[in-house]
């Protein structure tokens, strides 16, 4: 009969099967000294400690990588206009009802024309972000001509 070997695990004291116990190298028998059962409770206890730190570790790394994603969307923006300007301007013909009543809306309420203005205002002010590197990137074409 073969005998199964056992040992006892560090954490809860109880006699298992080596099966019972997650393999690990450099270990004189080959095996962590706490059973699997009481390993995964280790592992999750130390995750929840954890949980707080990596999420603020996410954020910087958000924040630190902020740059890359405005780029990448401004370029996006560049790369794709004249299909975005035509996918404008499809919505806006198929919406045309839409956006001749809320122009009329506007006409009646002073306060939220003024909120409007404030709105586009900031938009354009980002647009001309935007031609401004179109310019820029046309004329560093012409210049590596
Ligand atoms: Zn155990």
């Amino acid at each position: 009969m073969i005998k199964l070997k056992r040992k006892r695990c560090r954490i809860c004291r109880r006699i298992k099967p080596l099966t019972e116990f997650y393999r690990v190298e450099h270990r004189k028998d080959g095996h962590r000294s706490e059973c699997k059962l009481c390993f995964r409770e280790m592992v999750k206890r130390a995750q929840a400690k954890t949980r707080q730190q990596r999420l603020i570790k996410q954020r910087e790394w958000y924040r630190t990588h902020r740059d890359y994603f405005v780029k990448y969307r401004r370029r996006y923006r560049i790369e794709h206009r004249k299909e975005l300007k035509a996918y404008h301007q499809k919505y806006y013909a198929e919406h045309k009802d839409y956006f001749r009543k809320k122009k009329e809306e506007y006409k009646r309420d002073q306060k939220k024309l003024a909120q409007r203005r404030a709105y586009n205002k900031e938009w354009s002010r980002r647009f001309r972000t935007t031609a401004r590197l179109v310019k820029q990137k046309k004329e560093a074409k012409k210049a590596a001509r």
